[in-house]
């Protein structure tokens, strides 16, 4: 990073103190993971340089023979990983996927189920606020009050009253296995379109831990930068008879010229999800997260629906004596990050929250196992008992360091050199 060091002192300041933050601290926030340095190295390439709007061999520019060969790849990997007939790179990010099958899939009038965002959904789901709330009349399901699991015969029902023409699958924050299959029950009874948004388990998809939504799925949209590890950006899948659709929503419908650097890194990425280790890796970060959910239970806490079928779940505050944005600032005050979250019917709002969501993605790409995930719950415990308490702060600020240390985040890579050259920095 010569060059930006001379060119721009304030941002290589700025990201060489984001190395030393992702190398030092412990992430759990359950939407993150670590790339590896081949998926940086493409994102960081000169492809960035290059416009290429269109697709591989309709391109409207000239001089795209290489970007060609790069999609190509990334569209081939895509399709052998998932097992789909079509899939479209180019969405700039997971709700761009989602924007692009609204337009193709519906029109203004059209009406929309999707998850409640307050007990698990996305943004983009149907929220009120959100394009898709507003341009499609939007009804939302909910997990039930008891079980805090989603209901199928209560979502059939919901569908048959509603009557939507595009009903959604997926979640931001729900701990159990979703089956696609009941979905598409549900999806067929009523005449509607089924679209899966596994952004968070496309990893677990990928790496054959979660169920697959393929067969069910007239659309599966995806992030790729959660548990699949990639670049942030995102895909669609979609059955053949979608495929000219929406490839037109994405360009020219919605987006101009593809980042045809972060297509190569998504390429990378899906190579490295298609080679040995990956589906190992993906059990283990289920295991991690089932581990450090159970290490929190027998501290105490209220994990909700009692444990996680895959990286994530959500920890309860209820019965404790903090709210979830302490818990989250608490929490960052020892170098472990987490998010607030609400809980299913939460009393509290999406601001102060009574619920905090971890992962294990992230951790585990570190190498992390079951007995970390232990320590780690450990810690949690010991920072959000005694929030105030700058002692306890500071004894666990220094364990979780120490601990940091010995899994570092890019192993036998040089990093750009001077970002790690000066060790690092003691002034934060
Ligand atoms: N879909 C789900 C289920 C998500 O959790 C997210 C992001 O957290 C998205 C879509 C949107 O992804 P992006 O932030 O890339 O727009």
């Amino acid at each position: 990073m010569d060059s930006l060091k001379q060119v721009d002192r304030e941002i290589w300041q700025a990201i060489k103190e984001e190395v030393e933050r992702q190398q030092c601290h412990l992430e759990l926030i359950a939407s993150e993971n670590y790339c590896t340095p081949a998926v940086l190295e493409a994102q960081g390439s000169v492809l960035t340089n290059k416009y290429a709007e269109g697709y591989p061999n309709k391109r409207y520019y000239s001089g795209c023979d290489n970007v060609d060969v790069v999609e190509r790849l990334a569209i081939e990997r895509a399709k052998k990983l998932f097992g789909a007939e079509h899939v479209n790179v180019q969405p700039h990010s997971g709700s761009q996927a989602n924007m692009a099958v609204y337009f193709a899939a519906l029109t203004p009038e059209h009406r929309v189920l999707g998850m409640d965002i307050t007990h698990g959904g996305h943004l983009t789901h149907g929220f009120s606020k959100n394009f898709s709330g507003q341009i499609y009349e939007a009804a939302t399901y909910g997990v039930d009050r008891d079980t805090k699991l989603l209901d199928y015969e209560v979502i059939m029902e919901k569908a048959r009253s509603f009557q939507p023409d595009l009903i959604i699958a997926g979640a931001s924050a729900y701990s159990r296995a979703i089956d696609f299959s009941k979905f598409g029950e549900i999806a067929e009874e009523v005449g509607a379109l089924l679209m899966v948004d596994m952004a968070h388990i496309a990893g677990l998809i990928a790496g054959k831990q979660h169920p697959d939504p393929v067969p069910y799925a007239d659309f599966v949209t995806s992030t790729n930068h959660k548990t699949l590890g990639g670049p942030r950006g995102g895909f669609i899948l979609c059955k053949a008879k979608y495929a000219a659709k929406i490839d037109q929503k994405v360009f020219p419908g919605m987006q101009g010229g593809p980042l045809m650097h972060i297509i190569a890194a998504k390429a990378v990425s899906f190579k490295e999800a298609l080679s040995d280790g990956f589906c190992e890796r993906q059990r283990q970060t289920v295991a991690n997260a089932r581990a450090m959910a159970q290490g929190l239970i027998n501290r105490g806490y209220d994990v909700i629906t009692g444990g996680t079928d895959n990286h994530l779940f959500l920890l309860d505050l209820t019965n404790k004596d903090i709210n979830g944005r302490d818990a989250q600032e608490c929490l960052a005050g020892v170098g472990i990050y987490v998010n607030k979250n609400l809980i299913p019917f939460d009393e509290r709002g999406a601001f102060d929250t009574s619920g905090i969501r971890i992962g294990s993605a992230a951790a585990t790409t570190r190498g992390m196992k079951e007995q970390e995930m232990d320590c780690i719950a450990g810690w949690i415990d010991r920072a959000i008992s005694s929030p105030w308490d700058e002692e306890v702060k500071k004894a666990v600020q220094k364990e979780v360091t120490d601990f940091c240390a010995a899994f570092p985040v890019y192993q036998n890579v040089t990093m750009p050199g001077p970002l790690l050259e000066e060790g690092p920095s003691t002034e934060k």
